[in-house]
């Protein structure tokens, strides 16, 4: 079998909602939801898809650098290679775009990964979580986010999530201490007994961050996300050591090489896990297996992702079982898609498409309908 075609459709889709972080909104509303669509066919006439829907304020990836990636230069090393050679396809991509720091272009790469996935588990009738071989679970709570930098939106959107059902809460922190402090003060008053954590972001300084941490860990929070700067591997051991609390890392932790070093250095505990960030499933699980391994906690997350990459995240984050509710929230903040039938939930939880592949059905007169011009 071999890859025949590949063709890369950029779409937009709108928001209902914007998400903050410390360096800003990841995207505005008039920007919306922007991908890079990547319908892979094979010889025989199999075909799978992928997406890549980059944050520009989360990684240097941009939708316009994802497209021309893929289109000039991942997808031509793809052609006429077996689908079923996944290691093989990564390996091709890391010859025109090598790793560095990250996977090189990790979010344009998961675009390739996963229509590869979709392609040869649609072909052989079975769901990504078959492949993955392993069901630690069938279903996939989520967590909601907070964003809203202020008390007074902080309270609405704690309030927005409960009255949906949601149980669990990340705070994006990273601007102020005393302010976030009281931010997730206020979360906690009000989702009693909910799971509630912050993620900075890389937004705090050292001192900063741990003045945070003290007033965090002092409200009983168990569970702090990429406090600073991806690259200050002296500040993360500093933080481990001033608090009970584990420290999560999400930008630190991209790919492999970075991740193994952070664990010979001690100074990881818990690891964010994306499909996006690591450049598709192929390394996503690899890194889902050293943590385990590692002993460390696995934390589920993804970049706003639309429902191609909400269904291959919840594959594999129901196939390792994961350590929290996930924050996976395109639901939560993106207004339409371009599926023929909707992906299975149940209330707050995300169940794992039992359809061959991802388990997503397109509708491509809904793709044409949300073309962007780039
Ligand atoms: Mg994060």
């Amino acid at each position: 079998m071999k890859i025949e075609r590949i063709e890369a459709l950029p779409i937009r889709l709108p928001l209902k909602a914007v998400a903050t972080l410390s360096r800003g909104v990841s995207r505005t509303l008039e920007e919306g939801k922007q991908l890079v669509l990547v319908k892979m066919t094979a010889d025989d006439g199999s075909v799978g898809w992928g997406e890549a829907g980059p944050s520009r304020r989360w990684s240097a990836e941009t939708i316009h650098s994802c497209y021309t990636s893929i289109r000039h230069t991942l997808a031509p090393a793809l052609i006429g290679r077996d689908p079923f050679d996944i290691a093989g396809l990564h390996a091709a991509m890391n010859a025109e775009l090598a790793p560095g720091l990250d996977p090189g272009q990790p979010v344009a790469k998961a675009a390739l990964d996963l229509a590869a996935h979709d392609l040869v588990c649609r072909k052989l009738g079975i769901n990504l979580q078959a492949w993955l071989g392993a069901k630690g679970a069938d279903r996939i709570e989520l967590a909601y986010l907070v964003s809203a930098p202020d008390p007074e939106g902080t309270a609405k959107s704690v309030q927005a999530g409960l009255a949906e059902g949601y149980r669990a809460f990340k705070v994006k922190v990273g601007h102020e201490p005393r302010l976030d402090i009281e931010r997730v003060r206020i979360v906690l008053d009000l989702a009693k007994g909910c799971t509630v954590w912050p993620d900075a972001n890389q937004g705090y300084a050292l001192e900063d961050a741990l003045r945070a941490a003290r007033g965090f860990e002092a409200l009983g929070i168990e569970l702090f996300e990429q406090p600073i700067a991806m690259a200050d591997f002296y500040g993360m051991k500093k933080l481990l050591s001033a608090t009970r609390m584990s420290i999560a890392l999400d930008e630190a932790a991209m790919g492999l090489p970075l991740v193994i070093d952070l664990i010979r250095r001690e100074a990881i505990e818990a690891l964010v896990i994306k499909v996006n960030k690591t450049g598709g499933i192929h390394y996503a699980r690899q890194l889902c297996d050293l943590a385990r391994n590692a002993g460390l906690k696995l934390i589920g997350s993804g970049l706003m992702d639309a429902p191609i990459g909400f269904a291959a995240s919840v594959h594999l984050f129901a196939a390792y079982g994961i350590d929290y509710p996930c924050d996976l929230n395109g639901p939560q903040h993106i207004a339409g898609d371009y599926l023929a039938q909707p992906l299975p939930m149940q209330g707050r939880f995300a169940l794992v498409p039992q359809l061959p592949g991802l388990g997503v059905v397109m509708d491509e007169q809904k793709i044409a309908a949300f073309a962007l011009k780039l």
